[in-house]
């Protein structure tokens, strides 16, 4: 289980997130991106969930069609093939949005039975057509909801109150957490307040969102174990990798970039000098994040392996 290795590890793991490929693409371009970062010895990885979104499509006299499309379905099924290739553990990414609560436990019962014992949960960002999160009618609202669900399965009790002699599960539970706080919350108080009711509720262990500025992940760690948060704090690292990311990066994940990273970034002309130093910086962010004694260091690929394995063959 990845909480038995994060607690008996004496250094800090490798770990990382893949992306499934978008609809129409093979299995192969998920092993492209795992083969290069075999040979560091990951501990696990993670495999993120996408929600469906809404498109409108032209139709006869104009009329426009609202239909749902999943650009990057399959987490289940990549989690199963990753753990059956590699022999590695695999973590699917499970989100409260778009899930009745019968289908949330019905989706932990196929994983269940495909040997896949850990979960990463979470509550999902709200879809691009609604101006906040909705829950689905008769799902979980908060992760802290779907983390409760997920331990009541552990403990065998299942939705139908009639079943008898139900099989517990055995998952390990990670959550989210915001070194930078999370966009909707009133201040980083109220947010370690909510995080630290996940950890309650039976969450085992923290991953972070990605930051640029190591002194925010040491304070948060600090404010965490002054809160009572003593379960394993994972920081999340992405490295900067071209003129889009410098941009984007911010403004997707609601994350500042230290001036003294975009003082150098700002001298860069092209996506290869960007590269060169988003690497260097998330490989020095590396070695304090080790020096600091992180149970893991769990790297962001974003479906692209290169800068990753770039950084792990200097450090791992
Ligand atoms: P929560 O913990 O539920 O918190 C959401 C907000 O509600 C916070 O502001 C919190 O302070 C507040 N809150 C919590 N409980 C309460 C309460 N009881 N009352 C009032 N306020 C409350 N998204 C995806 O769609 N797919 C993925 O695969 C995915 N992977 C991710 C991986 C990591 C490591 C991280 C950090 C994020 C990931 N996300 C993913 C994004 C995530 O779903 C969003 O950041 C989402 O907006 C919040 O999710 P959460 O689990 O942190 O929510």
């Amino acid at each position: 289980m990845v909480l038995d290795k994060l607690k008996n590890n004496k250094n800090t793991l490798f770990s990382f997130e893949i992306l499934p490929p978008l609809k129409g693409k093979s299995i192969q371009s998920i092993y492209d991106g795992i083969d290069p970062l075999i040979e560091f010895n990951p501990a696990f990885v993670n495999v993120t969930y996408h929600r469906e979104e809404f498109v409108y499509k032209k139709r006869e006299k104009g009329y426009l069609e609202k239909i749902s499309i999943k650009k990057r379905p399959g987490t289940v099924g990549i989690c199963a093939a990753i753990q059956n290739k590699y022999d590695l553990e695999a973590i699917p990414h499970l989100i409260c949005g778009g899930f009745t609560k019968e289908e949330t436990e019905n989706a932990l019962i196929d994983l269940n039975f495909l040997g896949i014992n850990n979960v990463l949960a979470l509550r999902g960002d709200p879809i691009k057509t609604e101006p906040h999160f909705i829950p689905e009618p008769g799902g979980n609202k908060y992760a802290v909801d779907l983390v409760k669900q997920i331990v009541e399965l552990n403990h065998g009790k299942y939705m139908d109150e009639n079943l008898e002699h139900a099989s517990p599960t055995n998952f390990s539970i990670g959550v989210a957490g915001y070194p930078e706080k999370h966009f909707e919350a009133p201040n980083m108080k109220a947010d370690i307040k909510r995080l630290k009711e996940k950890i309650d509720a039976g969450a085992d262990y923290i991953v972070t969102q990605l930051f640029y500025d190591n002194q925010k992940f040491f304070k948060f760690v600090e404010i965490c174990r002054k809160e009572g948060i003593n379960v394993p704090i994972i920081p999340g690292i992405k490295p900067i990798e071209n003129l889009r990311h410098i941009s984007f990066l911010p403004k997707f994940f609601n994350i500042d970039l230290p001036t003294d990273l975009t003082d150098e970034l700002d001298k860069c002309q092209t996506n290869e000098a960007v590269f060169e130093v988003g690497t260097a910086w998330a490989k020095q962010q590396s070695k304090e994040l080790i020096e600091f004694g992180a149970p893991c260091i769990h790297y962001y690929t974003m479906g692209k392996s290169k800068a990753v394995k770039k950084i792990a063959s200097q450090i791992f």
